[in-house]
């Protein structure tokens, strides 16, 4: 696509009609702790046991509602304000809420791009919300001429993935920065898999965009699945619904006070980034060599699309192997693929001697 600069009006108004009008007009749920701000230290306010909890660490408290001290760490190690970053659930619960933010239930639609991370769809349906598939272009970049024409004034959030999952490709900025301008929806970048790749960031770019939403995790790279913490960038005002309509507690204690230790480890994430970087290089070049593999996807992800004879009959024998793949073939441009995330270097060792015994 060119690049053209075009129907760019930069202002909350842009925006502010695409917001469901019950939610705007919602009054959110006030704690105990929100209505008072001062200094105090007797707390009779919140019905929790005043003697303590069993494991210590201020577990009888309620959580910092809005993770106040996790943010100002994720402030500066993203480089963006703490008022522009939402804390999840997990990425689940953000795409669950941009689904109650924006989408009228059995009216509006969203915009999909199929082979893509299966949530966008289940969420949809669990929110009642349309789904228009718009499939990506057999070099798994996006159809931004497709996406356009399916696009009407119901149409609320278009859902990017970039890397994808499962293909581990970036899609073409240009592409991206096209949408932005000129899609009258919300545009969500999923970039769970953005440590891995060539591509920058779009976090930098919030103040150009009053309609994205960047979504990242703590889940792939940061290695805290566990945890279940997924983050979200977006202008203030996109913000402030997200901190409205969440649970009030939405991300517990122990989840916060984790993920601020694992937060100080950036040395050990990135030696781990680097690592994985290398070992999906070496991969490449040697899945590449088995006969019954035909095409192995570049990837800008920590796994690989690899496109082989008989997907099924490899799933197979890798599982017997106790190997476990995810086998995408009825995912559409996607058939006979496997994706296989990387491993440390024995595990990939491993795998690499039971591909040998299946070519044999
Ligand atoms: C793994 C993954 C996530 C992360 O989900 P969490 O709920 O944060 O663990 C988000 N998006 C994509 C595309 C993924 O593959």
């Amino acid at each position: 696509m060119q690049e053209k600069k075009t129907n760019k009006q930069p202002s909350i108004n842009n925006v502010e009609h695409l917001v469901r009008d019950n939610i705007k007009k919602l009054i959110p749920y006030s704690s105990a702790r929100h209505e008072f701000n001062g200094e105090a230290s007797v707390f009779l306010d919140a019905n929790e046991n005043s003697f303590g909890s069993p494991l210590n660490q201020n577990f009888n408290r309620y959580p910092d509602p809005l993770q106040w001290q996790l943010k100002s760490s994720l402030s500066t190690i993203k480089g963006v304000p703490e008022e522009n970053i939402f804390i999840g659930n997990g990425s689940d619960e953000v795409i669950d809420l941009a689904y109650r933010i924006f989408c009228e239930p059995g009216k509006d639609n969203v915009i999909i791009c199929p082979p893509t991370y299966g949530m966008y769809e289940v969420s949809a349906n669990i929110n009642d919300v349309i789904i228009r598939k718009v499939g990506l272009l057999p070099s798994f970049q996006l159809d931004v001429i497709g996406i356009m024409n399916a696009a009407d004034e119901r149409t609320k959030l278009l859902f990017i993935c970039s890397p994808n999952n499962p293909t581990g490709n970036n899609m073409s900025r240009l592409d991206v920065e096209w949408l932005l301008n000129n899609f009258q929806g919300m545009v969500i970048i999923d970039e769970a898999y953005i440590n891995y790749s060539r591509q920058k960031t779009f976090i930098q770019e919030l103040t150009e965009y009053p309609n994205l939403i960047v979504m990242q995790t703590l889940s792939k790279a940061w290695g805290l699945a566990g945890l279940r913490l997924g983050l979200c960038f977006a202008s203030d005002f996109i913000i402030s619904l997200f901190n409205k309509v969440k649970p009030p507690y939405n991300i517990n204690d122990s989840s916060q006070q984790l993920a601020l230790l694992a937060l100080q480890n950036t040395s050990q994430i990135n030696d781990w980034i680097k690592k994985i970087v290398e070992e999906r290089k070496k991969l490449v070049g040697l899945l590449i060599k088995f006969s019954f593999v035909e095409k192995v996807y570049d990837s800008d992800a920590n796994f690989i699309l690899v496109k082989v004879k008989d997907a099924g009959s490899l799933y197979q024998h890798l599982s017997q192997q106790k190997i476990i793949v995810r086998n995408r073939s009825k995912e559409p441009g996607c058939a006979n693929c496997l994706r296989i995330t990387i491993g440390t270097p024995e595990q990939n060792e491993l795998l690499l001697n039971a591909l040998f015994t299946y070519e044999q």
